[in-house]
């Protein structure tokens, strides 16, 4: 009982544990090696909610944190771009938008999982700035269930980083999306297909018109005799306001794509917060009715 208990502590608990079981039996340089052997076979705590991983796993998530992230839901959605909404008024008889109404996206469709927050957001952080990439799997499936299943692409192109920023972070997270989506969907994807040519600022903090000015032709498409006719499936981590994806998607069109759909892993939530309880019911929607404080 003690050697299993001693075991659990040591394998499947909190590395604390384990170190001040290391600490009392081994020398400081002895340690050292053992604990950077141990943390690399063995499981830590899971990185979104703290809980001792019971599994050895590439993924130092836990299996509740892993499958916690609800799909997208909102009362109203735009038709094209699934912007959400908390009243059908923005939506036109056909079910788009204003900005599709417009045309102000530069792509046809946009699908992404669900919202950036919550554990979502922090899954998108450990992959984007936690540098975990062994969590591109478990996106790439959320993204394959956002897929909407009667719609066919030719290739998956992701968004591409300019190389000083791809230089600075090591590696661009929308490929890494990208190949765990095609292992799903046995798509080919075209990493090279497009390239960012404009080093632009981060745009956070920015509006969305100053977005859109930001990304004004930041990309172009290194061969477009590829692209030309195709329908192009642009995948990316996250959609704000959809300046960085319609840049892209405007530069595949350009080049003669016929379609491009962007699919995110998450997208930003903008409606606005209103003080009351929005009753759906009345406007034809099954929906239900959502407070929002
Ligand atoms: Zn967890
Ligand atoms: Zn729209």
């Amino acid at each position: 009982m003690l050697y299993f208990d001693f075991c659990r502590g040591w394998i499947f608990s909190s590395p604390r544990f384990g170190n001040s079981l290391l600490a009392a039996r081994l020398p400081s340089a002895a340690e050292k090696t053992f604990s950077a052997l141990i943390s690399l076979v063995l499981p830590d705590d899971c990185r979104v909610c703290g809980d001792p991983l019971r599994n050895v796993s590439r993924i130092p998530v836990c299996p509740k944190c892993l499958t916690a992230p609800e799909p997208l839901a909102a009362e109203y959605l735009c038709a094209a771009c699934r912007a959400p909404f908390a009243s059908p008024w923005p939506l036109d008889e056909h079910g788009l938008c204003g900005l599709c109404r417009r045309g102000a996206h530069g792509f046809d469709a946009a699908y992404s999982y669900g919202f950036y927050d919550g554990t979502l957001r922090e899954l998108i952080h450990l992959l984007k700035y936690g540098r975990i990439h062994t969590l591109a799997g478990p996106l790439g499936r959320f993204m394959a269930l956002a897929l909407p299943r009667d719609q066919r692409f030719d290739a998956i192109v992701p968004v591409p980083m300019h190389w000083r920023r791809r230089w600075e972070r090591g590696f661009n997270q929308s490929v890494l999306l990208a190949q765990a989506l095609a292992q799903r969907t046995g798509l080919p994807v075209w990493k090279a297909a497009a390239r960012r040519s404009r080093f632009t600022p981060p745009q956070a903090g920015l509006t969305s018109a100053q977005r859109r000015d930001n990304m004004t032709r930041a990309f172009e498409v290194r061969k477009p005799d590829a692209v030309q006719g195709r329908r192009i499936l642009l995948v990316d981590d996250v959609l704000t306001t959809g300046a960085t994806a319609s840049a892209c998607a405007r530069a595949l069109k350009r080049s003669g794509a016929a379609h491009v759909a962007v699919l995110t892993v998450a997208r930003a939530d903008r409606r606005p917060a209103v003080p009351f309880q929005v009753s759906t019911a009345s406007w034809g929607n099954d929906a239900n009715s959502r407070s929002i404080a």
